[in-house]
C-alpha cells in the first residue's frame, strides 16, 4: 500500500519533499494552562513512498521504545530517501515524566481509543491521536516494554492472520513472533480497523534502558526501511536465525510466597523437569525449587525479587497451537 503524496499536511504544516519540520501536536492542559505537547518529528523523502510511524511512550515508564526511536533520530535513519517517517517518541507524556505507566487520572492510554473530544484526559490524547496522525500513515511500529517487574524477551506482537502484518514481523526478525488478537480499546485495534498495518514490539522491563533490547529493536527498524524500500544503509542489519513464532501459551505461577530468584536465560527453550528457578523463605527454612512442567520457550520472566503465591513469573511460549493455552496476551 503506498500512498501518492502529492502534498503532504500534518497538524496544520506542509511538508515539502526532501523536508522535515518537528512539530507539537497539543493535547490538553496542566492545572496551571501550561499547554501539553507531544513533540512529532516529520522527515519527507524526495520521492514518494509510504508513509511509516515509529511510536512510544504510550507507556510512559517504557523507555526502551523511546531510546530505540531517539537513536533512529540521532542516526539520522528518519530521513527517507522516499515516502515519510513520522517519530513520536514520548506518546504518553505524562506518564513520562512521572515515570509511570498510565496517565495521572489512572487511565491507561492503550485502552482508551479511538477516544473523544470531551472524554477522560486519556480518551482526549487518542482522539487527537486519530484525528491529527492515524489518517497520514500506512504503517506502525509501536514499541512497547513488560509492564512493572516483567522482562519481555524481544518480540513482535501481530494478527499472524493477516499476510502482510506476517510479512513485515518476519522482516523485523525478532527472536519471537507472537499472535496477538485485538485488544479492546488499544491503539492497535483502532489503526487496524483503520486498515493500517501494525507491528507492536515488546522487549524488556519498564523503567529500564537495555542495550540488547534496543539494537534488536534498531535492527528491526534498519529491515524494515529497506523491505520497504524507503532509505539504504551503509551497515545492513546483520543476519539472525528465523524467528520462534509463538502460537500458544501457559503462565508458570509461583507455587509459595517467599523471594523468587530465575535460574534461565530469558528467550531460552527449555526442557520438562528442568530447574528454571527458586523460591525461598526468607529465614532460612525452604528453597522451593520451580520444575518445568513441560517444554518450551521462556519469553518473559517477571524479575520481581519478592513474590506471593500465585504470581505469574514464568511465560513459556510454544510454537504448537493446542499445545496450552489460548493466547492471552495484553499489550
Ligand atoms: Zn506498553
Amino acid at each position: 500500500m503506498t500512498v501518492n503524496h502529492k502534498k503532504f499536511f500534518i497538524l496544520g504544516e506542509e511538508i515539502l519533499p526532501g523536508k522535515g519540520a518537528k512539530l507539537s501536536m497539543n493535547v490538553a492542559k496542566l492545572h496551571n494552562q501550561t499547554q501539553v505537547q507531544i513533540p512529532v518529528i516529520v522527515e519527507r523523502g524526495k520521492k514518494d513512498g509510504p508513509v511509516l510511524l515509529l511510536m512510544a511512550g504510550l507507556h510512559g515508564d517504557e523507555l526502551n521504545g523511546v531510546e530505540i526511536v531517539r537513536r533512529v533520530i540521532r542516526n539520522g535513519w528518519n530521513k527517507p530517501n522516499a515516502g515519510t517517517i513520522i517519530c513520536l517518541p514520548v506518546f504518553n507524556i505524562f506518564g513520562f515524566l512521572n515515570r509511570q505507566r498510565a496517565l495521572p487520572d489512572g487511565r491507561d492510554l492503550n485502552r482508551s481509543f479511538p477516544g473523544s473530544k470531551n472524554g477522560s484526559l486519556a480518551s482526549q490524547f487518542a482522539y487527537q491521536f486519530m484525528k491529527d496522525i492515524a489518517p497520514l500513515v500506512d504503517y506502525v511500529i509501536d514499541f512497547h516494554t513488560g509492564a512493572a517487574q516483567r522482562n519481555n524477551a524481544a518480540q513482535v506482537r501481530c494478527i499472524l492472520k493477516d499476510p502482510i502484518s506476517m510479512e513485515l514481523a518476519k522482516v523485523f526478525a525478532p527472536p519471537f513472533i507472537v499472535h496477538s488478537g485485538f485488544i479492546p480499546k488499544s491503539i492497535r485495534e483502532s489503526l487496524i480497523k483503520a486498515g493500517r498495518k501494525v507491528l507492536l514490539f515488546e522487549g524488556g522491563k519498564s523503567n529500564s534502558i537495555e542495550e540488547g533490547i534496543i539494537v534488536t529493536g534498531l535492527d528491526g527498524v534498519n529491515r524494515i526501511l529497506r523491505h520497504l524500500q524507503m532509505r539504504t544503509f551503509k551497515e545492513a542489519a546483520p543476519t539472525v536465525n528465523e524467528s520462534v513464532i509463538v502460537l500458544s501459551d501457559k503462565w508458570l505461577r509461583s507455587p509459595i510466597s517467599g523471594m523468587f530468584q530465575s535460574q534461565v536465560v530469558n528467550g531460552t527453550f527449555i526442557e520438562k523437569d528442568q530447574i528454571i528457578g527458586m523460591v525461598t523463605d526468607p529465614f532460612g527454612r525452604s528453597e522451593k525449587k520451580i520444575k518445568a512442567p513441560i517444554s518450551g520457550y521462556i519469553f518473559c520472566i517477571n524479575e520481581s525479587p519478592v513474590v506471593y503465591k500465585g504470581d505469574a513469573i514464568f511465560h513459556l511460549g510454544f510454537k504448537d497451537k493446542d499445545k496450552a493455552g489460548k493466547m492471552v496476551i495484553g499489550d
